[in-house]
Protein backbone atom coordinates (compact mmCIF):
# COMPACT_ATOMS: atom_id res chain seq x y z
CA UNK A 1 0.00 0.00 0.00
CA UNK A 2 1.23 3.45 -0.94
CA UNK A 3 2.43 5.07 2.47
CA UNK A 4 1.03 8.41 2.99
CA UNK A 5 1.94 10.92 5.95
CA UNK A 6 -0.28 13.53 7.32
CA UNK A 7 1.99 15.48 10.38
CA UNK A 8 0.04 18.30 12.03
CA UNK A 9 2.62 21.49 13.19
CA UNK A 10 4.98 20.69 10.37
CA UNK A 11 5.84 24.15 9.41
CA UNK A 12 8.30 24.18 11.96
CA UNK A 13 10.63 22.27 14.36
CA UNK A 14 9.53 18.72 15.46
CA UNK A 15 7.10 18.95 13.01
CA UNK A 16 8.97 19.69 10.21
CA UNK A 17 12.22 17.71 11.24
CA UNK A 18 9.76 14.76 10.52
CA UNK A 19 7.35 15.39 7.54
CA UNK A 20 11.36 15.59 5.93
CA UNK A 21 12.23 12.42 6.81
CA UNK A 22 9.61 10.76 6.35
CA UNK A 23 9.18 12.63 2.45
CA UNK A 24 12.87 11.63 2.60
CA UNK A 25 12.37 7.77 3.38
CA UNK A 26 9.66 7.24 0.65
CA UNK A 27 6.29 8.67 2.75
CA UNK A 28 4.14 11.10 0.66
CA UNK A 29 3.52 13.83 2.95
CA UNK A 30 1.19 16.79 3.77
CA UNK A 31 2.51 19.47 5.75
CA UNK A 32 0.05 21.26 7.91
CA UNK A 33 0.40 24.40 9.33
CA UNK A 34 -1.37 26.56 11.01
CA UNK A 35 0.43 30.20 10.75
CA UNK A 36 3.81 30.71 8.87
CA UNK A 37 2.33 30.20 5.36
CA UNK A 38 6.04 30.88 4.21
CA UNK A 39 8.16 28.67 6.13
CA UNK A 40 5.61 25.47 4.91
CA UNK A 41 5.95 26.64 1.18
CA UNK A 42 9.28 26.66 1.40
CA UNK A 43 9.96 22.83 3.22
CA UNK A 44 7.33 21.93 0.78
CA UNK A 45 9.05 23.47 -2.22
CA UNK A 46 12.39 22.27 -0.86
CA UNK A 47 11.43 18.56 -0.62
CA UNK A 48 9.78 18.55 -3.87
CA UNK A 49 13.26 19.55 -5.36
CA UNK A 50 14.50 16.51 -3.87
CA UNK A 51 12.16 14.72 -5.51
CA UNK A 52 9.66 13.86 -3.18
CA UNK A 53 5.61 13.69 -3.04
CA UNK A 54 4.48 16.58 -1.17
CA UNK A 55 1.89 18.88 -0.28
CA UNK A 56 0.66 21.22 2.42
CA UNK A 57 -2.22 22.72 4.00
CA UNK A 58 -3.44 24.77 6.64
CA UNK A 59 -5.88 23.69 9.19
CA UNK A 60 -6.07 24.35 12.94
CA UNK A 61 -5.85 21.05 14.38
CA UNK A 62 -8.48 22.07 16.44
CA UNK A 63 -11.28 22.75 14.17
CA UNK A 64 -13.02 19.80 13.23
CA UNK A 65 -14.38 20.73 9.78
CA UNK A 66 -11.03 22.10 8.72
CA UNK A 67 -9.32 18.85 9.61
CA UNK A 68 -12.01 16.84 7.97
CA UNK A 69 -11.50 18.99 4.54
CA UNK A 70 -7.20 18.87 5.38
CA UNK A 71 -7.96 14.90 4.96
CA UNK A 72 -10.40 14.62 2.05
CA UNK A 73 -7.56 16.86 0.12
CA UNK A 74 -4.56 14.22 1.28
CA UNK A 75 -6.96 11.89 0.13
CA UNK A 76 -7.60 13.11 -3.22
CA UNK A 77 -3.77 14.62 -3.84
CA UNK A 78 -1.56 12.17 -1.84
CA UNK A 79 -3.88 9.30 -1.40
CA UNK A 80 -5.22 7.83 1.98
CA UNK A 81 -3.41 8.35 5.04
CA UNK A 82 -1.60 5.62 6.04
CA UNK A 83 0.62 7.47 9.19
CA UNK A 84 -0.61 10.25 11.09
CA UNK A 85 1.89 11.80 13.34
CA UNK A 86 -0.20 14.68 15.77
CA UNK A 87 3.24 16.92 16.74
CA UNK A 88 1.00 20.20 16.97
CA UNK A 89 0.82 21.23 20.15
CA UNK A 90 1.17 24.51 22.38
CA UNK A 91 2.86 25.37 25.67
CA UNK A 92 2.27 27.75 28.25
CA UNK A 93 4.16 28.99 31.29
CA UNK A 94 2.47 30.10 34.21
CA UNK A 95 1.39 29.35 38.02
CA UNK A 96 -1.97 28.08 38.27
CA UNK A 97 -3.70 30.73 39.96
CA UNK A 98 -3.08 33.28 36.87
CA UNK A 99 -4.29 30.81 34.38
CA UNK A 100 -7.61 31.90 32.77
CA UNK A 101 -10.24 29.65 31.23
CA UNK A 102 -9.76 30.29 27.86
CA UNK A 103 -5.87 29.55 27.78
CA UNK A 104 -7.01 26.22 29.83
CA UNK A 105 -8.90 25.46 27.11
CA UNK A 106 -7.19 26.35 24.28
CA UNK A 107 -4.58 24.01 25.20
CA UNK A 108 -6.54 21.06 25.84
CA UNK A 109 -8.69 21.71 22.11
CA UNK A 110 -5.52 21.84 20.52
CA UNK A 111 -2.65 19.49 22.06
CA UNK A 112 -5.80 16.86 22.84
CA UNK A 113 -8.45 17.90 20.38
CA UNK A 114 -6.35 18.24 17.89
CA UNK A 115 -5.31 14.41 18.23
CA UNK A 116 -9.10 13.45 18.54
CA UNK A 117 -10.00 15.28 15.54
CA UNK A 118 -7.21 13.87 13.04
CA UNK A 119 -7.60 10.62 14.45
CA UNK A 120 -11.47 10.56 13.79
CA UNK A 121 -10.70 11.77 10.75
CA UNK A 122 -8.49 9.04 9.23
CA UNK A 123 -9.65 6.36 10.63
CA UNK A 124 -12.61 4.81 8.67
CA UNK A 125 -9.88 4.33 6.19
CA UNK A 126 -7.83 2.58 8.18
CA UNK A 127 -10.43 0.40 10.13
CA UNK A 128 -11.19 -0.14 6.24
CA UNK A 129 -8.11 -1.25 5.46
CA UNK A 130 -7.08 -2.91 8.44
CA UNK A 131 -4.23 -1.02 8.81
CA UNK A 132 -2.39 2.21 9.73
CA UNK A 133 0.07 3.89 12.18
CA UNK A 134 -0.87 6.95 14.55
CA UNK A 135 2.01 8.66 16.50
CA UNK A 136 0.89 11.01 18.79
CA UNK A 137 3.59 13.47 21.08
CA UNK A 138 3.42 13.86 24.42
CA UNK A 139 6.49 15.13 26.61
CA UNK A 140 7.91 14.01 29.07
CA UNK A 141 5.59 16.22 31.44
CA UNK A 142 3.35 13.91 30.42
CA UNK A 143 4.71 11.56 32.21
CA UNK A 144 6.05 13.65 35.21
CA UNK A 145 4.71 16.84 37.40
CA UNK A 146 5.95 20.13 35.72
CA UNK A 147 5.63 23.18 38.26
CA UNK A 148 4.24 26.28 35.89
CA UNK A 149 2.98 24.20 33.55
CA UNK A 150 -0.06 22.36 34.42
CA UNK A 151 -1.98 23.13 31.68
CA UNK A 152 0.25 21.85 29.26
CA UNK A 153 1.47 19.17 31.29
CA UNK A 154 -2.18 17.94 31.89
CA UNK A 155 -2.64 17.76 28.09
CA UNK A 156 -0.04 15.95 27.95
CA UNK A 157 -0.42 13.61 30.71
CA UNK A 158 -3.99 12.98 28.26
CA UNK A 159 -2.23 12.32 25.43
CA UNK A 160 -0.54 9.56 26.53
CA UNK A 161 -4.23 8.28 28.33
CA UNK A 162 -5.18 8.53 24.87
CA UNK A 163 -2.83 6.73 22.70
CA UNK A 164 -1.96 3.92 25.48
CA UNK A 165 -6.33 3.27 25.65
CA UNK A 166 -6.85 3.42 21.68
CA UNK A 167 -3.83 1.17 21.33
CA UNK A 168 -5.77 -1.62 23.08
CA UNK A 169 -9.01 -0.75 21.43
CA UNK A 170 -7.59 -0.68 17.73
CA UNK A 171 -5.25 -3.77 17.81
CA UNK A 172 -7.46 -6.00 16.72
CA UNK A 173 -8.05 -4.21 13.99
CA UNK A 174 -4.42 -3.75 12.48
CA UNK A 175 -3.71 -0.21 13.87
CA UNK A 176 -1.19 0.89 16.00
CA UNK A 177 -0.98 3.76 17.88
CA UNK A 178 2.23 5.01 19.84
CA UNK A 179 3.69 7.91 21.93
CA UNK A 180 7.15 9.55 21.70
CA UNK A 181 7.86 11.48 24.84
CA UNK A 182 10.53 14.02 24.34
CA UNK A 183 12.98 15.95 26.67
CA UNK A 184 13.77 19.57 26.38
CA UNK A 185 14.43 19.56 22.21
CA UNK A 186 15.78 22.99 20.38
CA UNK A 187 12.89 24.35 18.99
CA UNK A 188 11.13 28.00 19.30
CA UNK A 189 8.94 26.07 21.65
CA UNK A 190 11.62 26.78 24.30
CA UNK A 191 13.24 29.60 23.67
CA UNK A 192 10.71 31.60 25.92
CA UNK A 193 12.91 29.90 28.59
CA UNK A 194 15.95 32.07 27.69
CA UNK A 195 19.21 31.05 26.64
CA UNK A 196 20.31 31.30 30.24
CA UNK A 197 17.78 29.03 31.69
CA UNK A 198 18.51 26.55 28.77
CA UNK A 199 21.75 26.05 29.27
CA UNK A 200 21.58 25.55 32.82
CA UNK A 201 18.96 23.00 32.09
CA UNK A 202 21.41 21.64 29.75
CA UNK A 203 24.09 21.37 32.26
CA UNK A 204 22.60 20.38 35.41
CA UNK A 205 19.50 18.02 34.74
CA UNK A 206 20.03 16.29 31.31
CA UNK A 207 22.68 13.88 32.04
CA UNK A 208 23.70 13.84 28.56
CA UNK A 209 24.78 17.69 28.67
CA UNK A 210 22.59 19.22 25.77
CA UNK A 211 19.00 19.96 24.46
CA UNK A 212 17.91 17.62 21.84
CA UNK A 213 17.66 18.34 18.17
CA UNK A 214 14.58 17.61 15.96
CA UNK A 215 16.28 15.48 13.90
CA UNK A 216 16.40 13.04 17.26
CA UNK A 217 12.79 13.35 18.11
CA UNK A 218 11.90 12.77 13.88
CA UNK A 219 13.87 9.67 14.00
CA UNK A 220 12.03 8.54 16.64
CA UNK A 221 8.66 9.08 15.77
CA UNK A 222 9.07 7.24 12.71
CA UNK A 223 11.03 4.22 14.64
CA UNK A 224 7.69 4.54 16.76
CA UNK A 225 5.63 4.94 13.11
CA UNK A 226 7.19 1.83 11.81
CA UNK A 227 7.82 -0.74 14.99
CA UNK A 228 5.40 -3.43 13.69
CA UNK A 229 5.01 -5.31 16.88
CA UNK A 230 4.91 -2.28 19.02
CA UNK A 231 1.14 -0.61 20.27
CA UNK A 232 0.11 1.86 22.91
CA UNK A 233 3.71 2.50 24.29
CA UNK A 234 5.61 5.51 24.50
CA UNK A 235 9.31 6.25 23.68
CA UNK A 236 10.92 8.99 25.56
CA UNK A 237 13.48 10.64 24.17
CA UNK A 238 15.16 12.82 26.63
CA UNK A 239 18.91 12.57 26.89
CA UNK A 240 18.60 10.89 30.28
CA UNK A 241 16.72 13.41 31.84
CA UNK A 242 14.25 10.67 33.97
CA UNK A 243 15.75 7.68 34.54
P1 LIG B 1 7.04 24.51 17.80
O1 LIG B 1 6.32 25.55 18.57
O2 LIG B 1 8.18 24.90 16.94
O3 LIG B 1 6.04 23.64 16.91
C1 LIG B 1 4.70 23.47 17.17
C2 LIG B 1 3.99 23.49 15.84
O4 LIG B 1 2.58 23.27 16.04
C3 LIG B 1 4.14 24.84 15.13
O5 LIG B 1 4.44 24.64 13.78
C4 LIG B 1 2.77 25.48 15.32
O6 LIG B 1 2.44 26.41 14.32
C5 LIG B 1 1.89 24.24 15.27
N1 LIG B 1 0.58 24.47 15.82
C6 LIG B 1 0.26 25.09 16.99
N2 LIG B 1 -1.08 25.15 17.13
C7 LIG B 1 -1.61 24.56 16.04
C8 LIG B 1 -2.95 24.33 15.60
N3 LIG B 1 -3.99 24.72 16.34
N4 LIG B 1 -3.14 23.70 14.42
C9 LIG B 1 -2.10 23.30 13.66
N5 LIG B 1 -0.81 23.50 14.03
C10 LIG B 1 -0.57 24.12 15.20
O7 LIG B 1 7.53 23.46 18.89
P2 LIG B 1 8.09 21.97 18.80
O8 LIG B 1 9.04 21.85 19.90
O9 LIG B 1 8.51 21.62 17.43
O10 LIG B 1 6.77 21.17 19.22
C11 LIG B 1 6.27 20.05 18.51
C12 LIG B 1 5.59 19.12 19.49
O11 LIG B 1 6.55 18.59 20.40
C13 LIG B 1 4.52 19.80 20.36
O12 LIG B 1 3.42 18.94 20.53
C14 LIG B 1 5.24 19.97 21.70
O13 LIG B 1 4.34 20.02 22.78
C15 LIG B 1 6.11 18.74 21.71
N6 LIG B 1 7.23 18.82 22.64
C16 LIG B 1 8.22 19.75 22.45
C17 LIG B 1 9.26 19.77 23.35
C18 LIG B 1 10.39 20.77 23.23
O14 LIG B 1 11.21 20.84 24.16
N7 LIG B 1 10.52 21.52 22.16
C19 LIG B 1 9.31 18.88 24.42
C20 LIG B 1 8.30 17.95 24.56
C21 LIG B 1 7.26 17.91 23.65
Amino acid sequence: MKKVALVTGSSRGIGAATAALLAESGYAVCINYIERKDKAEELEALLRFEGCEVMSWQADVSDAAAVNEMVRQVERRLGYVTLLVNNAGIAKQQQFQDIEPETWKRLFDVNLGGCFNTIQAVLPHMLHEHEGAIVNVSSIWGSHGASCEVAYSSTKHAIIGLTRSLAAELAPSGIRVNCVAPGVIDTDMVQVLGQETLEELARDAIPMGRLGRSEEIAKAIIHMAEATYTTGQVLQVDGGFFT
